[in-house]
């Protein structure tokens, strides 16, 4: 999936969230899901790693290309143990992240913890699916043939989006 769907998902899921865990959302959690619903794909050199394009229209290419430098190079150490969409998009690690978070009572984690599940679910939904059994097989599961980018993500984005809206976020708005 793209990073806007990643992050439409991962906002579009904070009413399941609030009502799975009681957490209200706030201002400083949402970008905490957000930043988490982009984090695995440091694994591939996603929009994580290439934030520095955002600044590139104020600060030029130069010093934006300086600020990915290190994250690019984090990113290319971590693909290269990981692989990508290797472990870091396994349940396993994401539960991993969920029970620090509960454990050390940390609740930026478990909103971080949140947005990265979002992740990992919207890539179980497209043709190359995801690892739901790793690191203990290595087999990818795909729920649904959506191709990164096509007209299908954009629809199922859009179901995703009124599905939630109707079930979940009148209890973040009430
Ligand atoms: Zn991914």
């Amino acid at each position: 999936m793209t990073a806007a769907t990643h992050v439409l998902v991962a906002l579009a899921s904070v009413g399941l969230e609030r009502n799975l865990t009681g957490m209200s959302p706030s201002l400083c959690s949402l970008p905490l899901i957000v930043l988490g619903s982009l984090a695995p794909d440091i694994d591939n050199q996603g929009a994580i790693v290439r934030w520095g394009r955002w600044l590139q229209p104020w600060v030029g290419k130069r010093i934006a290309r300086a600020i990915e430098a290190p994250l690019l190079a984090l990113s290319g150490v971590v693909r290269s143990v990981f692989g990508h969409r290797g472990f870091l998009h396994t349940p396993i690690f994401c539960a991993l992240l969920f029970a620090v978070g509960i454990t050390l009572e940390y609740e930026w984690l478990i909103h971080f913890a949140w947005g990265y599940a979002t992740h990992i679910a919207a890539d179980c939904c497209t043709v190359s699916g995801v690892p739901l059994l790793g690191p203990f097989t290595k087999g990818r599961v795909s729920i649904l043939p959506i191709r990164t980018g096509s007209v299908g993500e954009l629809v199922a984005v859009g179901a995703v989006l009124t599905v939630f809206a109707i079930t979940t976020w009148r209890s973040v708005l009430l």
